[in-house]
């Protein structure tokens, strides 16, 4: 059965290969994000690790650009099957399957208000940024 997996890993990657997978991705076969804001994006699968027995295989989702852990049925499968460079080679074969809508982003809001200088806001980290990139600016 690895055997079988590693040769399996060397063929998704082959032109034939990237083929089927292409179709199985068009079908859904994968699933969907299960991010809400990503709105079902379908996904492909990835590795964690190169080597047998680490990990099982996860979904990659091309619209956020993260990994999860896929639903039940893909679960039992061993990521290294798939390889950690599946995902990049596909959509470097097929960039006309990447989202070509921007990633929507969610920002914590009270009462339609931003969050400002709260901990554990992404957008309070943005604008520490922009602050500090403007003050280094100014500095030189
Ligand atoms: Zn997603």
């Amino acid at each position: 059965m690895d055997l079988y997996g590693l040769i399996h890993e060397r063929y998704i990657l082959s032109s034939k290969g990237l083929h089927k997978m292409r179709n199985k991705f068009l079908n859904g076969t994968f699933g969907g994000c299960p991010r809400v804001l990503c709105e079902r994006q379908l996904v492909v699968p990835i590795a964690m690790s190169e080597d047998l027995s680490i990990s099982r295989v996860k979904i990659f989702c091309p619209r956020c650009e993260e990994v999860y852990v896929p639903r039940i049925r893909f679960v039992d499968i061993d990521g290294a099957y798939f390889g950690c460079s599946f995902p990049n080679i596909f959509f470097q074969t097929f960039p006309e399957l990447l989202p070509t809508d921007k990633q929507n982003k969610y920002i914590p809001k009270i009462y339609g208000f931003r969050l400002y200088g709260m901990p554990g806001s992404k957008y309070e980290k943005n604008i520490n940024e922009q602050e500090n990139r403007s003050k280094s600016e100014s500095n030189k």
